[in-house]
């Protein structure tokens, strides 16, 4: 077994034998004609042969890749009429007396060097379109035909694929590209992402791989030759959960997330960064349903400003376009330290200074970042939520200080939705237990399953040793979810679920049962827990 790296320009794993592509590059000589008139004819025979063969590849690429990437062989077709190759190539007949092909070969040569010499990433990218060309002139005069057949479902490795190439393969065999040359901008790229079809660049190629297993991993960079058995194993299983999260994608986009009796569950994303909208997007949720505000304050040296934190919140809220956004207040503390908040030693940081507890205590870190949620909430659906709330107490105490940002933007005259839905993190078993009350307080319940069930079973998130006694099904887990949910319905609040238990499809239908109205995962979760909830009664 052997591994090579290259850049990978289309994630994805393909598993097949390896074909190694020579082109059928003609070996042009020099020859002297005696009649340049005859040889400008054979020369615009091949040309008109040559265009005929575009226009085919470009109907064969405008249905297999679509407008946009067929458009390269329109490029080609006027890149063969273009004056300056035209022109170059009589000339060099006419003058120098030479045979049709060294008088195409050079011209090739010549403005493709032009084009590799050029500032501009896309112009350097024509040089390889500027050789295909020419070349496919040369075959046109040498009576060839373009066609190139694979037997049986391969990955090609070439020194350097031309987009014509690249189309000419038939997309039922092709698994992989690989190529020595090229560049992640060049058209032969671009249609390899638009096949789907994982491909490297800069892989230092052999001949001698004509023929043997490959695996080409696309997430990193990697081909692998004549794998051994574990290997292939490993890639196989990942080509099988890939191939799986495909059909996913592309069965449940879009899909209303309902149960077959028609129950509808609210299934939103968790996020930590705004980058994360992406994930988001692509998985299709339905909206945030937890956004970890921490992001702002861990990746800073100091607090962040107002101004900064609206800005981040205003892009969820406005991305996210009428969706709901719950965005957690600041959750800082145990195993998320900063320096500027001088939080110190603590014996149990778990359980010792914070989330809640540092913004009730200092209250100016915590109306600086309600004034920037209430702000932003007036450029899409935003509701906020607060952790690790104990007490009703607390509670009522936010609610306070709440007011009172209100009312001091009111009389600065800034807009804010004045409606906006407050709800808290049922983390902590005080919380569960006193969940009925809380219900009468707040808008809606999430629960923070990972720190519910370290609080439940008094076993520490972070400590490895405790790996396998963490049992995020135990009976009592469970049970605190269950009349959670109850407790808010008998209060007509919501209830959902935020922490990485929401994900567990193994336990949708438990969760159904207990009458869950929201799901909020990470958003590479958010299809396969569609799927869970759409295959439930
Ligand atoms: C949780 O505790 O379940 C939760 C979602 O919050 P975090 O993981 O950020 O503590
Ligand atoms: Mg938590």
């Amino acid at each position: 077994m052997e591994n090579f790296s290259g850049k990978a320009i289309f994630r994805g794993i393909a598993i097949g034998t390896i074909m190694f592509y020579t082109k059928n590059q003609q070996q042009v000589r020099r020859t002297k004609i005696d009649n340049p008139e005859a040889e400008i004819s054979r020369f615009q025979e091949a040309k008109g042969k040559a265009s005929r063969e575009l226009g085919q590849l470009y109907d064969k690429a405008l249905k297999e890749v679509g407008e946009d990437n067929a458009s390269i062989f329109q490029v080609h077709s006027m890149m063969l009429e273009d004056d300056d190759f035209n022109d170059a190539v009589i000339d060099k007949i006419k003058n120098q007396h030479v045979n049709a092909e060294y008088a195409v070969a050079k011209t090739g040569d010549a403005l493709s060097e032009m084009f590799a010499n050029m500032e501009d990433e896309y112009f350097r990218a024509r040089a390889t379109d500027m050789k295909d060309i020419s070349e496919r002139v040369i075959a046109k005069l040498a009576g060839e035909e373009g066609e190139v057949h694979l037997k049986e479902p391969s990955i090609i490795v070439a020194e350097d694929l031309a987009p014509s190439e690249t189309i000419q393969l038939d997309k039922n065999m092709l698994l992989a590209f690989v190529t020595k040359l090229g560049s992640s901008n060049s058209h032969t790229a671009i249609l390899a992402r638009s096949m789907n079809m994982p491909a490297l660049i800069g892989v230092k190629i052999d001949k001698g791989w004509n023929g043997k297993l490959g695996i080409v991993d696309g997430y990193n960079g990697e081909l692998i030759i004549e794998p051994d058995e574990n290997t292939l194993c490993k890639y196989k299983k990942m080509q099988k959960n890939e191939l799986e999260k495909r059909e996913l994608l592309k069965e449940l986009k879009g899909k209303d997330t309902v149960t077959r009796s028609g129950r509808r569950v609210r299934l939103y994303a968790n996020i930590g960064k705004p980058a994360d909208l992406t994930g988001v997007m692509e998985n299709d949720a339905e909206g945030i349903g937890l956004f970890r505000s921490e992001f702002l304050y861990l990746g800073s040296n100091k607090f962040p400003t107002e101004e900064e934190q609206f800005e981040a919140y205003r892009k969820v809220a406005e991305t996210m376009a009428g969706k709901k956004v719950i965005i957690r207040t600041l959750d800082i503390g145990a195993d998320k330290q900063v320096d500027y908040f001088n939080l110190g030693h603590e014996e149990n940081p778990a359980m010792g200074y914070r989330a809640i507890r540092i913004c009730l205590s200092q209250q100016e870190i915590f109306k600086t970042q309600l004034r920037a949620l209430l702000r932003a909430s007036a450029f899409g659906n935003i509701s906020i939520m607060y952790p690790m709330i104990i007490s009703v107490g607390e509670v009522v105490q936010i609610k306070e200080i709440v007011k009172g940002v209100m009312e001091e933007l009111e009389a600065e005259g800034i807009d804010f939705n004045k409606n906006i839905e407050q709800g808290i993190m049922i983390e902590t078993p005080a919380a569960v237990l006193i969940s009925d009350e809380l219900a009468g307080e707040v808008d809606f319940f999430s629960i923070g399953t990972n720190d519910l069930t370290q609080y439940m079973l008094a076993v520490d998130r972070q400590n490895p040793k405790l790996e396998s006694i963490i049992d995020t099904h135990h009976p009592a887990v469970l049970l605190a979810i269950k009349m959670v949910i109850e407790n808010a319905h008998k209060k007509g609040i919501w209830a959902g679920i935020c922490g990485e238990l929401g994900a567990d499809i193994s336990l949708t239908e438990t969760f159904l049962s207990f009458g869950i109205d929201e799901l909020s995962v990470s958003p590479t979760f958010v299809l396969p827990v569609r799927k869970a909830i759409r295959d439930c009664e």
